[in-house]
This record gives structure tokens, C-alpha cells and sequence, in this order.
């Protein structure tokens, strides 16, 4: 059978992308590798894993009586709670009719004859389509573990994106965690809890902010949802999906009283952005940055008792917010207790796991249990981990060997009608991830909605616009702080990977506006053609 689109992946992107084209009235199959929707929820399921985007904010918008209906328990929902969440939207919408589970997807090729995508999957299956459109998320291929002997360790092995579904109990065990990105300031002080000794390999510190995270009172619910719709609106205006603060000031034009008593505010919100979000150039200008970030070491030299172990988390080799923030419960405050220990591996570098546990320069610890929170492969590391081959048989993996090229982070020159949700060079992980999700949805949906009516075949990127945007992704992020730090946003973290800026730093409204614009001037950048051949409605 030959569908209007295959859809690649069934978290949040791919079951409302299916929602969408269903109502417009295309056939789409959603190919999902786990055996049920949620995506990055229904695989990272490591203690302590929750979104630090308020749960309010990190959900659809597109359903008015499914907002007004679903009652959030906590200001910051659980992984439980959200994969909950997607089971109900699945269930609700009737979705899983058209998912395929336990389906990976091995290689996609564009036909040029049929102007199609055909699609395989690992357990031998075909699918055909007009439209393939990738919606496997930014952080979901875990990044292989560089660390030498991983096989030889005898003892149990976890990764905190491939989490049993049935928990870990860590009571009285020996455990070591590498790592102290968000999934590891979330899981440590958990298994810190139960662990008779706790070991956390640090390479890189980084900057926390307590979640203070509650149950959500009844009031502040009802007063949401009495306007949600206009919460919603300013939201996707914004420069990070959710509604943006007022930042009219210079950090360096206040006195530093005033200042601390803005970040203090900040810092007891309890929210991802509230610091960054202080003053207009703490992302543009180093000695601005300087002032947020010695604020965030203070808190934590006030924290942690040990001051060799507190100046040990205090991170000083990139501005604060140039690597992904953190949110915690007790993060730093588990440093104090007896039974965990930290080693800074800049010091003692990591060299081998061994069959009793992992070796430093300095010395072996030996453990019950590794956690590795050692991070993704992001934003490309899943798209190229399917064999996509475009016109002419290239393929995408070498069209990026450099980096990745889209346009709008969209669509890929010589890969017609293959969308990527949340590709690279769009807002994506430097947003609330649903609003970046519903805006390229709606996007794609309307795009291919208008080619139907126009009797168009296809649509594919113009080499010439894809250039000017990766220019202009580049162009804005160069007039940050961004390209400083050696971060997963740079693809730094994975051995080999071009140091490129992956998402687009300009804000979600402005990004929404180029977007519209594109579309409103006959989708300007694209070309798109009929059987007929060229079409000249495209600039
Ligand atoms: P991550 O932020 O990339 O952190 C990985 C950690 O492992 C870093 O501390 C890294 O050190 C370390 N590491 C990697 N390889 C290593 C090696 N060979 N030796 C020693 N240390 C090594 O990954 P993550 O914590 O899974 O988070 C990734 C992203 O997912 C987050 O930034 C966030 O966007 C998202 N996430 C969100 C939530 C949430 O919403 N609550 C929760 C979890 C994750 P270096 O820094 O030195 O590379």
C-alpha cells in the first residue's frame, strides 16, 4: 500500500503530526522501534527523570478540551506522568490504529520515478510515500561510550536513556555514575538515596538551579486554563516557548545589589530561564555572563560543605547557559553526605572500565553498579542513524559529513519531500520542545495540504536558500556566547563530529514569523513541481 507520508517515530512530534494529517485527510503511518509512544519518555526512565519545562507549558496546545481536561499533578511533571500523558493522547485520538510498533527503521530512498520515499525497516518491511517525515527527536540516539573496556565490567551496567522498564533497586549496592549532565543531576541524588556508596565521575561541572518542584495547587490550575489560550499564543512569540520576561537592562548598568537581588528572585522561581533571562546580554557579553555565573558558584560554595568538593562542582570553563542549565532537587546538597563521593576526571582522567569497575589515572573503584549518563548523539545522531539516500543516490549521512545543511531546519537540498520535526537549524532544543513540535507540524501539514490543492509533487529545498539560512543559524549564534563552550548544542561531545551550532538561537516567534512569511510568498526558497515538471510559483 502507498501512503500520503511515513512517519518516523511516535513521541509527541509523530503523534501529532499524524493528528494533523489525518484531519486534512492524508493516509500516514506512524513506524515507531519501541513497543508503545512517548518517545524520549518512554525511554528515559532513569530515577528522577522529569521535564524541567513546566508541565503546563510542556504539553499540546492543538486541543482545547484535552488541555482544559488533563490535570497536571506537579509543577514539574515526572517521566511516569508524562508517558501517561502521551498514552492518553494516543488513546484519545484513536492514534495507535496507524502506528506501527517494534518497527525500526533501517534506510529510506527517494524514488525520483514515483517521486516517492521507500522506507524499510529492520524486520524486513516496505512502506511506500508520497512524504517521509522524520519526527525521531533531538536527543534520543544515546552517544556510544567512548570510555575503553564498557564490555568487561561484570557487575550491572546501566544507561539512563535505556532504563529497565522494570526500575533498578540500588539499596545497599556500591554504584558508580559518570557523568553530571541533566539526566545525572536528576538521577544522583536518588540513587544516592539508596546506594551504600555512591561514586559520580565528573568531566565538565555544571550549572544547576533547584527545580523546587511542588504539587500543583488547584487555584493556579483553574487560573490557567481560564486563558490558556492566550498563555499559549504568547508562548509561541516568544524567544524560548514559554512566555518570555521582561529583559529591558544591561546586567552591568545595575549596582551589584540589585543585581544579586534579581538573580536571588530568579533563583528561587525555581525555572530553567529565569537567571538567563535577568538581563538582556548575559548571552552576548562575557562580563555580563561572568556576574550570573559567580552568582550560581556562590550557591553553590553555600551549599556544599567541603570547599574542595564545592570549588570541584563550580563550573568555570564556559558562560553559564552555553551548555545546556539544569534543574535539581538536592543535587548539590547530596555532596555533603558521607557515603557519596566525586572525582574530577579533568584531574584523575577516566582511562578504562575494568571487571571490578573503572579505572583513573589515580587509581580503581570498584562497584555493585555504572550508571553511564554520558548523553546523546544530538539533533543528527538519529535522522543519519537511518540510511537516507535523496536524489541521485546521495546520501544524507555524507550531505553532513561537515555538518548539517537545511533549510528552516525543514527540509535538506536533494531531499525531496522528506521533512525533518525539529531538525537542525530550527529552535527546537533551545525551546519548550511542544511548542517547536506544533509549529513545524502545522507547518508541514498546511505545506502539504497547498501542494495537494495545487496538483504539486513535489517540494524540496533550494540549494541557494539552504546556504543563506545555515549562514544566517550561524550568523546569530556567533553573536552569542554559544560557540564557546564545548556542548552537545556544538556537537562537541561526540568524538568526530563537526563542531557546528546545531539549533537556531533567534527565537521561537521570530523563527515562526520567517517561517510564515516563507510559506505566504509561494514558499519562497523551495522548488516545487508537478508532474508537469518545474513549477515557476516557487522562488
Ligand atoms: P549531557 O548533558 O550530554 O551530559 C553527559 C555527561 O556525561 C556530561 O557531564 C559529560 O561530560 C559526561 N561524559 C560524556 N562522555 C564522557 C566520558 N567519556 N568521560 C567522562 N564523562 C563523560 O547528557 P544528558 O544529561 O543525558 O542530557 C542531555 C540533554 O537531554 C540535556 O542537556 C537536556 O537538554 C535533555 N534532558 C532534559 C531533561 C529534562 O527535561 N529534565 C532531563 C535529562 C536530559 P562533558 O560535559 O565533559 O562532555
Amino acid at each position: 500500500m502507498k501512503y500520503d507520508a511515513v512517519i518516523a517515530g511516535a513521541g509527541f512530534a509523530g503523534m501529532y503530526m499524524l493528528y494533523r494529517l489525518r484531519e486534512l485527510g492524508f493516509s500516514a503511518i506512524v513506524l515507531e522501534a519501541a513497543d508503545g509512544v512517548g518517545g524520549t519518555w518512554y525511554w528515559n526512565r532513569y530515577p528522577g527523570a522529569r521535564c524541567d519545562v513546566q508541565s503546563m507549558d510542556y504539553s499540546y496546545s492543538f486541543s482545547e478540551e484535552l488541555q482544559q481536561e488533563w490535570v497536571w499533578s506537579e509543577k514539574y511533571a515526572t517521566q511516569p506522568e508524562i508517558l501517561r500523558y502521551a498514552n492518553h493522547v494516543a488513546d484519545r485520538f484513536d492514534l495507535r490504529r496507524d502506528i506501527r510498533f517494534e518497527r525500526r527503521i533501517a534506510s529510506a530512498a527517494y524514488d525520483e520515478n514515483n517521486a516517492s520515499w521507500r522506507v524499510a525497516t529492520e524486520c524486513g518491511e516496505t512502506y511506500e510515500a508520497q512524504f517521509y517525515i522524520v519526527a525521531t527527536g533531538c536527543l534520543s540516539m544515546p552517544k556510544e561510550i567512548d570510555i575503553p573496556g564498557v564490555e568487561r565490567f561484570k557487575g550491572k551496567r546501566y544507561h539512563s536513556a535505556n532504563w529497565p522498564h522494570e526500575g533498578v533497586d540500588f539499596s545497599g549496592l556500591r554504584v558508580g555514575v559518570i557523568g553530571t549532565g541533566s539526566s545525572a543531576i536528576q538521577s544522583i541524588p536518588l540513587i544516592a538515596a539508596q546506594a551504600a556508596e555512591l561514586t559520580v565521575f565528573q568531566r565538565t561541572a555544571a550549572f544547576s538551579m533547584p527545580a523546587f518542584n511542588r504539587p500543583l495547587q488547584g487555584e493556579e490550575i483553574t487560573a490557567r486554563k481560564a486563558n490558556y489560550a492566550e498563555f499559549r499564543e504568547r508562548s509561541r512569540y516568544s524567544l524560548f516557548g514559554v512566555p518570555d520576561l521582561a529583559m529591558d537592562k544591561s546586567a552591568l548598568e545595575v549596582s551589584a545589589e540589585e543585581r544579586n537581588a534579581t538573580y536571588e528572585a530568579a533563583w528561587q522561581g525555581g525555572t530553567l530561564i529565569a537567571l538567563l533571562e535577568s538581563y538582556n546580554d548575559i548571552m552576548t557579553s562575557t562580563a555580563a555572563n561572568e556576574t550570573a555565573a559567580e552568582f550560581v558558584r556562590q550557591k553553590i560554595r553555600s551549599i556544599v560543605k567541603d570547599p574542595k568538593t564545592a570549588e570541584t562542582l563550580c563550573p568555570t570553563t564556559f558562560p553559564i547557559g552555553t551548555k545546556r542549565p539544569c534543574l535539581d532537587t538536592g543535587y548539590y546538597e547530596t555532596f555533603n553526605a558521607e557515603h557519596v563521593t566525586l572525582v574530577d576526571v579533568r584531574h584523575t582522567p577516566l582511562e578504562e572500565v575494568t571487571e571490578r569497575g573503572v579505572r583513573t589515572s589515580a587509581t580503581e573503584y570498584e562497584f555493585d553498579a555504572i550508571v553511564f549518563a554520558t548523553g546523546f548523539d544530538a539533533m543528527t545522531g538519529a535522522i543519519v542513524s537511518v540510511d537516507i539516500t535523496g536524489r541521485g543516490g546521495v546520501t544524507l549521512k555524507e550531505r553532513w559529513q561537515h555538518g548539517p545543511a537545511t533549510y528552516l531546519g525543514l527540509m535538506v537540498a536533494e531531499f525531496p519531500n522528506l521533512f525533518t520535526i525539529t531538525g537542525p537549524g530550527s529552535p527546537s532544543v533551545m525551546s519548550n520542545m511542544m511548542v517547536s513540535i506544533e509549529q513545524h507540524v502545522d507547518w508541514i501539514a498546511e505545506c502539504m495540504r497547498t501542494l495537494r490543492e495545487r496538483g504539486a509533487t513535489t517540494i524540496e529545498a533550494r540549494p541557494e536558500a539552504e546556504q543563506a539560512w545555515v549562514a544566517h543559524v550561524n550568523e546569530v549564534a556567533d553573536a552569542t556566547l554559544f560557540p564557546q563552550a564545548n556542548s552537545w548544542y556544538m556537537g562537541v561531545n561526540v568524538p568526530g563530529k563537526p563542531r557546528v551550532f546545531l539549533p537556531y538561537i533567534g527565537g521561537v516567534g521570530p523563527y515562526r514569523m520567517k517561517c510564515d512569511e516563507v510559506a505566504g510568498n509561494a514558499y519562497e526558497g523551495f522548488a516545487i513541481t508537478t508532474e508537469a515538471g518545474l513549477s515557476a510559483a516557487a522562488g
